[in-house]
């Protein structure tokens, strides 16, 4: 992997990065929980997005996350995407109208569809000015630390700068304001000036930034950053990104996907691939089948809440249940009794009448009536709406018939479904190192399964005549999964295209089990595996059954989260996993949960690894670019929480915690500049399929150079060289840090004893800074050795045994006598 430096401005000479997917979604989904329907009126089906009146992806601004974590408890089908804004935070909610009127009604900030775009400038201009007029006397000077500064290039070469930088003073009435020039020998305000946004997350300052990259002409040599406080820093800007890469070989072939695919459809690819290429692939069967693309079957009766009912069938639709009819008469009998007869599948319920003839059976009768008849109850369960007690009169009904409200042709499997991994590779005997490649754990994102699909067949096909292909399917054993959810696939495309979770229902028997709710049931996978589990404590799932996080009853509760843990115990020797989603462009690592009391995040990856995650993201994310020009975000590159925000439960943390498997996340889909509104766009789960092509062709790319970066790791046997430097020395002290020619942990001793792995560790001096500066107040013997992620240990040294071979340098303190 290429030794790039990075835009961090830290004294590390080197910073590499690995990539990693994780996942993260805040997205509770459903339903508004229990709603209590206005006027006593039932509420509507979520219609897909497609028909009229239906539900839409709508923008909203929300102060804080705490408002954030409101809407996520309030059960709302929030995107896998937040965007900062200079006054709070966008994120983006699936909506039907009503649901929107709720939230406006209580408050909510609740704007157009995604294609709108906010003008924060001019926010940031207006707060710039008004801040800086009423009291530019702060009275201490604060220190900036500069984390990041980087030029870019993305769609049509349109150039584009992002800096971060941390202030010490925390409070929101600094204002940071970055200045850059044009080019080199250019003024050091040629290239403009901004004012950055201060980013906090979970209650706390984070650091300041952009909201969105900004768009420049001209490639700035150095920014330099000042404070409303007093404080300034200057540094240089690095590019970020544009990696050179070796043009794929004359006989390379890509671009196999031609159209969105359905989980059957994805699945049959890869089976028909594994029979076309049986040396260099097979298919391996994951042991828990799914619950299946399948619902009980539903009737509802009434209008008003409290006169309506429903009922379920026992069996699922497919098994009888949508056989079941249901009628409800009206006797011509003054003072008839509520009765209910059996005959086949079919249940007649004979209302109550009055000493007049009118009906006066409620719909709580009705209930209990079906529920206590044993012929019925072998069929069916009745049920009021939402909770309501039920006292309305029931009216007559004709024969209805139950239905499970399920689409997809009869060509689509309704049993339990087969999931199926394809994997790749010349030696399948677990003596490669192993990468694990899954997409689809959200049902929506339908690009991402095309993007697994695209890197199965760019291996198989371009094996015979490609060597960089042979090289990567010879040495490694490659598991491709391209679609982790196929149930709440399937539903997707046939039932409801913003279903997100599985189509498991654990809201059967609660005040969301009526028909309506049914396109808010499921488990989000992504939620459901046992690290940093909402279980735990931690941030970012729901318990409520209809929320878009519900994290399911228990860890790993279903059938898809308990396949990719038995795959990476099945499989020891995978090393890396990407889990791609979608959409907004990151690129992501673990940790990927915090509890939000104290922001507490589960433990970050060590220094090394870290920085071996950012020369890795430097290589992948060039890949990406490497297609049609996409630059994803350095500001959207990094640990989950330091870029988006918790998902308690996600499968990258599992595997990083219990497996030591490196865990990345990719949302595939980046916003598209617009420069006519000078605006970034988001570009939503399912785009049309020219812009869904690109996405899963560039994310492809991505996946490829995962294989590269996975690759190198399997051969890596140099060793690291590491360097000491003294950053400062005074009379009483001196000051110094370790540098590396290569992502590498430094161990080190200050009092003469032989440095081990359990020696003190070289650190970050702070999230997203360079390496930690080490003080020591009299002149001492530094003993150190650096160690690769793959184990290389520098000069040979053996940590563990008697060798005096580690590296050894004397700090000294001036004027020391
Ligand atoms: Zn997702």
């Amino acid at each position: 992997m290429g030794r790039s430096i990075n835009g961090r401005v830290g004294r590390v000479a080197v910073v590499l990065a690995l990539p990693i997917a994780l996942t993260l979604t805040l997205s509770p989904n459903p339903v508004l929980a229990d709603p209590s329907p206005q006027a006593g009126q039932v509420v509507p089906d979520r219609l897909p997005s497609t028909d009229q009146n239906g539900v839409a992806l709508l923008r909203i601004v929300v102060p804080d996350q705490d408002a954030v974590d409101r809407l996520n408890s309030m059960g709302v089908d929030l995107a896998e995407y937040k965007k900062p804004l200079d006054n709070g935070i966008e994120v983006h909610a699936v909506l039907s109208p009503q649901e929107a009127q709720d939230l406006r009604d209580q408050g909510f900030d609740v704007r157009g569809a995604i294609s709108d775009q906010t003008d924060y400038a001019q926010n940031q201009a207006e707060r710039k000015s008004a801040i800086m007029s009423a009291e530019a006397s702060a009275d201490e000077t604060d220190t900036l630390t500069p984390l990041r500064a980087e030029w870019f290039t993305s769609l049509d070469d349109q150039r584009f700068l992002s800096v971060e930088v941390k202030s010490s003073a925390t409070d929101a009435e600094t204002v940071l304001t970055a200045t850059w020039d044009s080019g080199p020998k250019t003024a050091p305000d040629s290239g403009g000036t901004a004012t950055m946004s201060r980013f906090t997350d979970a209650g706390q300052y984070m650091y300041h930034r952009f909201s969105a990259p900004l768009a420049i002409t001209a490639a700035p040599t150095k920014v330099t950053i000042t404070s409303s406080r007093g404080g300034s820093v200057t540094v240089p800007v690095a590019k970020w990104l544009g990696e050179k890469r070796k043009p794929p070989s004359r006989h390379y072939v890509e671009d196999f996907v031609d159209h969105y695919m359905d989980p059957t459809e994805v699945t049959g690819r890869i089976s028909s691939l594994a029979r076309q290429f049986p040396k260099i692939s097979e298919i391996v069967n994951l042991p828990n089948k799914t619950n299946g693309y399948r619902r009980a079957a539903q009737a509802q009766f009434g209008t008003a809440a409290a006169s309506t009912f429903y009922v379920t069938s026992k069996a699922y639709g497919s098994e009888g249940g949508n056989d079941i009819g249901v009628t409800l008469t009206q006797p011509a009998a003054a003072s008839a009794p509520l009765s209910v007869a059996v005959a086949g599948k079919n249940v007649t319920v004979s209302l109550a009448t009055d000493a007049s003839g009118a009906i006066s059976s409620t719909a709580r009768q009705v209930v209990d009536a079906l529920n206590a008849d044993t012929a019925v109850a072998a069929l069916l369960t009745a049920s009021t709406y939402r909770g309501n007690a039920g006292a309305g009169l029931v009216a007559a009904a004709p024969a209805t018939k139950l239905t499970d409200n399920l689409k997809a042709p009869a060509s689509v499997s309704r049993d339990p479904f087969q999931m199926k991994v394809l994997r790749i590779g010349k030696k399948r005997d677990g003596s490669k190192v192993g990468v694990f490649l899954y997409c689809q754990e959200h049902a929506r994102e339908w690009v991402t399964p095309l993007t697994c699909v695209e890197t199965a067949e760019r291996l198989l096909r371009n094996y015979d005549r490609d060597p960089a292909t042979r090289k990567l399917v010879d040495n490694l054993d490659i598991f491709i999964m391209p679609t982790v959810n196929p149930d709440g696939g399937t539903y997707s495309f046939y039932d409801y295209n913003m279903q997100r979770k599985n189509m498991t229902n654990y809201c059967a028997g609660t005040n969301s089990g009526d028909p309506a709710s049914r396109n808010s049931w499921g488990v989000d996978l992504n939620r459901n595996f046992t690290v940093g589990s909402f279980f735990d404590g931690y941030s970012g799932a729901s318990s409520s059954c209809t929320s878009g996080t519900f994290a399911g009853p228990s860890e790993l509760s279903e059938p898809e989260s308990s396949n990719e843990v038995w795959l990476t115990h099945q499989y020891p020797n995978i090393k890396f996993a990407m889990n791609t989603h979608s959409y907004g462009g990151y690129f992501m690592w673990p940790p990927g949960a915090y509890k939000t009391a104290g922001r507490e995040l589960l433990p970050r990856v060590d220094f090394g690894t870290e920085n071996y995650f950012w020369d890795a993201s430097t290589h992948i994310l060039s890949a990406v670019q490497a297609w049609r020009g996409t630059g994803i975000w350095p500001g959207q590159t990094g640990p989950v929480p330091d870029v988006l925000y918790s998902a308690a439960g996600n499968s990258a943390d599992e595997h990083w915690f219990n497996r030591g498997i490196i865990g990345w996340d990719f949302e595939v889909g980046a916003d598209v500049y617009n420069a006519t509104t000078k605006q970034f766009e988001p570009v939503g789960f399912q785009p049309d399929f020219a812009e869904g092509h690109e996405e899963a062709m560039e994310f492809a790319n991505g996946q490829i150079a995962i294989l590269e970066v996975a690759r190198a790791f399997s051969d890596d046997k140099d060793r690291p060289k590491s360097k000491l430097e003294v950053t400062g020395r005074t009379d009483s002290s001196a000051t110094f840090t370790f540098s590396t020619d290569e992502p590498a942990n430094v161990y080190y001793t200050l009092d003469g004893s032989r440095p081990t792995l359990n020696s003190p560790r070289l650190a970050a001096a702070g999230m997203r800074e360079g390496a930690q500066q080490i003080t020591v107040g009299k002149t001492t013997e530094v003993r150190w050795f650096a160690v690769d992620i793959a184990g290389n240990v520098e000069g040979n040294y053996k940590p563990d045994g008697h060798s005096n071979s580690y590296r050894k340098e004397t700090v000294k303190v001036r004027n020391v006598r």
